[in-house]
């Protein structure tokens, strides 16, 4: 993009229509979740308002151009992730599982693979799933070990011309799909003979071979179906295979670079709606003082430090997205920074405000402790920023040809 951080007619307007849809549709759907103690049942409360969501054309937005969506800019993507997000962080993770599980499919499916798997999602109906298969119950930080015994456990075995895979699964959203038969397509991170592949299944081959073993009680982002699942001799065709085989450690950490970036942005949405809660208690509340409380120097600065932060990651977060989406060299690096800074910074940010307001902000009725619940997610999801994403620009950083300029074009 030519440098400008003035939104043209088009962002303009998606901002609106966002924000609009996330007014009338998710606002009521968050007070619905927050009244439903059963995980299964929270999260189905989302999927009538996924399918207006998909029916208005908003999951397209997620697939890029090239591959039949309406996805072109980074920095769209962000305007409109943070609008939805800001109302419903889980109703943005739940929707964006193709952003991850479609990512290597992009990056090195064959045309046919590309048709067959981006097809369910450009449908313009249903509320189709996707989910990247990467997590595993024991730990997932280390699944790229080389050793077979350790690191990534699901295994794969040819049998004729299909893979069998056998293995257990957890943390990533809709694991199981709607009905615990599975999304309409699973990307999953396994162990074939030449070491970590990506072999996608389809809903029809997962049906009947997937069990729900756990639906995850989460304390924030409370409308993510989230499940450990046992694969069970799941057969999947040979052409399922995505690139080559052994190249999944490689695919699996680029499938994380867009939904990495958008953390950021999901760090924004949270400290944008916490900012606002502290900003209207400090200049509305004396505490039985004579002043409103942003009177005090101690408090306006803690509004103050919060609101640069939150400029700053959300700056971030647009370069790093639109780095990522117009495959700019530099893209891993920004992402990487906009998942570990944003996420960091966000749960920092929400912690203050939180100092700010007092003792108010500890109770539930009081809306603050909810974005602080969902920005507790952010450090671990989406690859733990100290199990995987620092080691990560640890890697980059100690390749003695690293350019520190690099990620801004700067070199
Ligand atoms: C709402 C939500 C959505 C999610 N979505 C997905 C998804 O779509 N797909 C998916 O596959 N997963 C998903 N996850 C899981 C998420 O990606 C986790 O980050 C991932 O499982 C890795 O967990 P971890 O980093 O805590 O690693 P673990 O392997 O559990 O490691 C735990 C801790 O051990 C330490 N550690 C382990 N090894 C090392 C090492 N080599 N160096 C340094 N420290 C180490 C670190 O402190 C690390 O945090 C989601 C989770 C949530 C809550």
């Amino acid at each position: 993009m030519a440098i400008s951080f003035t939104l043209t007619n088009e962002q303009e307007q998606l901002k609106q229509v966002a924000r609009s849809f996330a007014r009338e549709h998710l606002r009521p759907l968050m007070a619905a979740v927050s009244q439903e103690t059963d995980p299964l049942q929270r999260a189905l409360l989302l999927r009538p308002v996924m399918e207006k969501a998909v029916q208005a054309g908003f999951l397209k937005s997620l697939i890029p151009a090239p591959f039949g969506g309406t996805a072109s800019s980074g920095v769209d993507a962000a305007i409109f992730i943070e609008e939805l997000a800001s109302e419903s962080p889980d109703f943005m993770i739940s929707m964006a599982g193709p952003l991850i599980a479609l990512a290597p499919v992009y990056e090195v499916g064959t045309p046919e693979q590309i048709t067959r798997f981006v097809a369910p999602f450009l449908a313009d109906k249903g509320a189709p799933l996707a989910a990247m298969a990467y997590s595993e119950p024991g730990g997932s930080a280390n699944f790229d070990a080389e050793a077979p015994a350790e690191g990534v456990r699901t295994r794969a075995v040819l049998d004729g011309d299909e893979w069998v895979i056998n293995g257990s699964k957890a943390w990533a959203s809709h694991l199981g799909g709607w009905d615990g038969d599975g999304p309409d397509l699973m990307t999953i991170v396994c162990r074939t003979d030449k070491g970590v592949s990506l072999i996608v299944a389809e809903r029809e081959h997962l049906r009947g071979h997937i069990d729900v073993d756990e639906y995850y009680d989460l304390p924030g982002l409370r409308g993510c179906l989230t499940t450990r699942v046992t694969l069970r001799d799941l057969r999947v065709p040979q052409g399922n295979l995505l690139g080559t085989e052994g190249d999944g450690v490689r695919l699996t950490r680029n499938a994380f670079q867009a939904s990495g970036a958008s953390i950021g942005t999901f760090s924004v949405a949270a400290m944008r709606q916490a900012f606002g809660i502290a900003l209207r208690f400090a200049q509305a509340e004396k505490r039985g003082g004579l002043l409103p409380i942003i009177e005090h120097q101690a408090v306006a600065d803690i509004l103050a430090d919060a609101k640069g932060k939150l400029e700053a990651v959300r700056l971030l977060s647009w370069s790093a997205l639109d780095a990522v989406i117009s495959g700019r060299p530099g893209a891993s690096e920004l992402a990487l920074h906009a998942k570990i800074f944003g996420s960091e910074t966000g749960l920092d940010v929400i912690n203050d405000l939180i100092k700010a307001v007092g003792v108010t902000a500890y109770d539930t009725n009081f809306p603050m402790l909810r974005h602080l619940m969902d920005v507790l997610a952010y450090p671990i999801i989406e690859g733990g920023n100290v199990g995987v994403r620092r080691r990560q620009l640890q890697a980059m950083m100690s390749v003695p040809a690293y350019d520190p300029l690099a990620a801004s074009g700067l070199s």
